[in-house]
């Protein structure tokens, strides 16, 4: 018999002040219906939640019932708070490994291994396996060490250049060329920045850190094309244990012996925190085989791909607009109509409307640009074809919400150095370590293969991408992209997406009003500097 003060639910859950006792460590409240979980590990978290779609309790009653008092779930719940306070320790996890697998298994389908999440930090790999991990577009979220705020050249162990060298990149041109080039970084940094700083003298108004970090952001922004793909970085991840399978095996059938490792490296965290979520993602009867495909269906296209020759360096940056639906209009009005109709999407497509009207409705109150464009323009596609440096590609590539894929690296499509280098007189030493690397990287793809001669190329060098979106991830990368604090060459690049997309519907990118088509012209970062110094006034210095 529940005592009076039971909290009744309308599943006949009632919890006594005893059990409330219980479970007020778990949950952020104990009586009301929206609550979140605490001090739980994320395999109780993930099982929990699995329980959901089987089950008339309320959440509180199953993790009484089902975990807390189940000696089988080893849980202590007289225990304390963890020291980390995200309760990972409170269980033993050997002797409820098999518990959870049954509850995972019993409860869920694939979509259960989203219902708990890991934050796994990935240190001192290549911009290569980098870029290969932030490839993930559902369910994981990346960031990496900029290139703008922090220095590449601090030197490692053994006083080595931070730059990647395994076993399979062991050829005479290789760590010549790459010490070249962290050499021609190291010696610019201190007499660019001074440079930058003669052009861009302390305003009245400025303080000496918001200059100085201004400053010294555009001269490590223009020595950034110097450093090799085989530089070093850190990145944090934050996934759930599904997107993390999926990575782990597309990791395992990487043509890089580097990503082939993390897979095994990242499993074997993961493991210590989400073992039941990350279980199959390398083993023999689905990672293995799922990965063996990737592998064979790369090797297979590949052999079928076919080849020119080296291609024409163009002569600078390039985006051009390879495909777009010339009824883009009448479907994006279309799509914006329907959820207010009680017509046929194709019949609402075939009406004579006010297309101008529509759009304006839709899109007119738009404040900012966080002010988010609606799924309508999810409706209009478009496929770009991008040549651009590295560097660039870099920045743009850790866009989710649309498709990117990209040739290999190489330094046949020509480099870019800022004309701002040469206005300094300090793009001779610049060119030449961009040239031996050049020599590096031909003679490393002649002999180890196109693939891994890759991590000799700096990102001053061009790549070949395509681009497929929606005009609602345009509208949100042009007008995040554009922005005067951006870097010139991932800015010039949104900027003439955006054109080619204005020049087949003006209409439709009329409203994209927060796309900033402006020259660059002061240090990119003076303006967000500033506001930060205003921030920090408010808070107290
Ligand atoms: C000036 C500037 C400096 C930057 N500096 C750094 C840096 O130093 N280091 C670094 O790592 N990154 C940096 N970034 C990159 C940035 O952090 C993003 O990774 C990148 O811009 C991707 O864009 P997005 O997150 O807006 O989303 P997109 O991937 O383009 O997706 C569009 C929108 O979809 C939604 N969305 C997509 N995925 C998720 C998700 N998993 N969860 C919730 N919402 C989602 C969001 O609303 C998002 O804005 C910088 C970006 C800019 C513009």
């Amino acid at each position: 018999m529940a005592d009076a003060s039971a909290v009744a639910g309308e599943d006949g859950g009632e919890l006594t002040a005893a059990d409330r006792d219980l479970v007020r460590r778990y949950c952020t409240n104990v009586d009301r219906r929206v609550f979140a979980l605490r001090n739980l590990p994320e395999v109780v978290r993930g099982a929990l939640f699995s329980r959901y779609s089987r089950t008339e309790k309320s959440l509180r009653r199953v993790l009484l019932d089902e975990f807390l008092l189940e000696p089988a779930a080893g849980i202590e719940p007289g225990g304390g708070p963890a020291p980390d306070g995200d309760g990972d320790g409170l269980v033993d996890a050997g002797r409820a490994e098999d518990f959870y697998q049954r509850v995972l298994v019993g409860y869920g389908d694939d979509s259960v291994a989203e219902l708990a999440g890991a934050h796994l930090a990935v240190e001192r790999v290549s911009n290569l396996a980098a870029k290969a991990l932030e490839d993930s577009r559902v369910g994981i979220s990346p960031l990496e060490k900029s290139t703008r705020y922090v220095r590449f050249d601090r030197r490692g162990a053994g006083g080595r250049f931070p730059y990647h060298r395994g076993p399979e990149l062991r050829h005479p041109a290789y760590e010549p060329a790459m010490d070249a080039l962290f050499e021609a970084y190291s010696g610019l940094v201190g007499p660019l920045t001074e440079r930058v700083r003669e052009a861009h003298p302390m305003a009245a108004d400025e303080t000496e850190r918001a200059w100085k970090t201004a400053t010294r952001a555009r001269a490590l922004d223009l020595l950034r094309g110097l450093l090799p793909a085989g530089t070093l970085t850190n990145l944090g991840l934050y996934g759930n244990g599904r997107a993390f399978e999926y990575l782990l095996t597309k990791l395992a059938a990487s043509d890089l012996p580097e990503c082939r490792g993390l897979a095994g490296e990242m499993h074997a965290e993961l493991a210590q925190v989400i073992p039941a979520f990350v279980r199959r993602a390398l083993d023999e009867r689905h990672g293995a085989p799922a990965a063996a495909y990737l592998a064979d269906a790369r090797r297979a296209v590949a052999a079928l791909a076919p080849r020119g020759g080296p291609p024409a360096a163009p002569p600078a940056a390039e985006v051009r607009l390879v495909d777009h639906e010339p009824d883009a209009e009448r479907r994006v009005v279309a799509a914006a109509l329907f959820p207010h109709s009680d017509l046929p999407l194709a019949a609402l497509g075939e009406l004579s409307v006010d297309v101008e009207g529509v759009l304006r409705a839709l899109l007119g109150g738009r404040a900012n640009r966080r002010h988010r464009a609606p799924r309508a323009l999810e409706h209009a596609h478009y496929t770009f074809e991008i040549t651009a440096n590295f560097g660039a590609y870099r920045d743009l590539q850790r866009h989710r919400m649309l498709s990117q894929e990209r040739q290999l690296l190489g330094t046949a499509l020509g480099h870019d150095v800022s004309p701002e280098l040469a206005a300094h007189g300090l793009d001779g030493g610049f060119r030449r370590a961009l040239e031996r690397a050049a020599e590096a990287h031909r003679a490393l793809e002649a002999e180890l293969g196109p693939a891994l001669a890759q991590y000799a190329v700096p990102f001053a060098f061009r790549v070949r991408w395509y681009f497929g979106s929606s005009l609602r991830e345009i509208y949100h990368l042009c007008e995040l992209r554009t922005g005067v604090q951006g870097h010139p060459d991932y800015r010039h690049v949104a900027q003439e997406m955006f054109r080619r997309v204005r020049e087949v519907h003006p209409r439709l990118a009329a409203h994209a009003r927060f796309v900033d088509m402006g020259e660059a012209g002061d240090l990119e970062r003076r303006a967000s500097e500033r506001r930060i110094d205003r921030r920090l006034d408010e808070l107290g210095g």
